[in-house]
């Protein structure tokens, strides 16, 4: 899929408006992305799940891990293309850990699997959960990576988009000084 192909099911789902926005964060924005709205449709999240499964086939991952919420339908989705185990970590008293009996070994060689990632920071984590199982991390996939710095994650990050999603305090935001209202994403102006 290229990127064209990839914005196109977003919009269409509603999963990014272009506009003046209030984000959860308090900062405003003139995108919103969320791209539960996307993965809402199977037959959307079944496309994402190959587009990401082809870019990363090369490296023969024998399971794929995601970290809940936001990680686990395009990991369902990509282990789904890679015909491999689609396992996810979640919170427990704050710290992400495997439940649920998920486990990995040392012959694991595992993708990372996120919706988007933005700093990087849940993309270490949950590489940190694989090797405290023992298995070896080869890679990373998201669908948008929103500016990850390549230098902090140690793997190699495949994405289907990359895509700057701005965000200003409001006495500093441009769209404000324009006068243009803002927004709360998913209320109805
Ligand atoms: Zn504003």
């Amino acid at each position: 899929m290229t990127e064209t192909e990839v914005l196109d099911l977003f919009r269409q789902s509603g999963a990014l408006l272009d506009g003046h926005f209030r984000l959860s964060s308090g900062l405003h924005s003139d995108r919103y992305l969320q791209s539960a709205l996307v993965l809402q449709h199977p037959d959307f999240a079944e496309r994402l799940g190959r587009a990401l499964a082809a870019r990363t086939a090369h490296i023969q991952a024998t399971a794929v891990l995601s970290p809940a919420l936001g990680g686990i339908v395009i990991g369902q989705e990509v282990g789904r293309a890679l015909h491999v185990r689609a396992l996810f970590a979640e919170r427990q008293d704050g710290v992400l850990t495997l439940r649920r009996g998920f486990t990995l070994s040392p012959s694991d060689r595992v993708l990372v699997v996120e919706d988007v990632v933005t700093t990087g920071g849940s993309t270490r984590e949950t590489i940190a959960v694989a090797e405290a199982a023992g298995a070896r991390v080869i890679g990373a996939a998201s669908i948008i990576d929103r500016g990850s710095d390549p230098a902090r994650l140690n793997v190699p990050l495949q994405a289907l988009v990359r895509m700057e999603v701005p965000a200003y305090p409001p006495e500093s935001c441009p769209l404000c000084a324009n006068g243009i209202a803002v927004v709360k994403p998913g209320s109805r102006a």
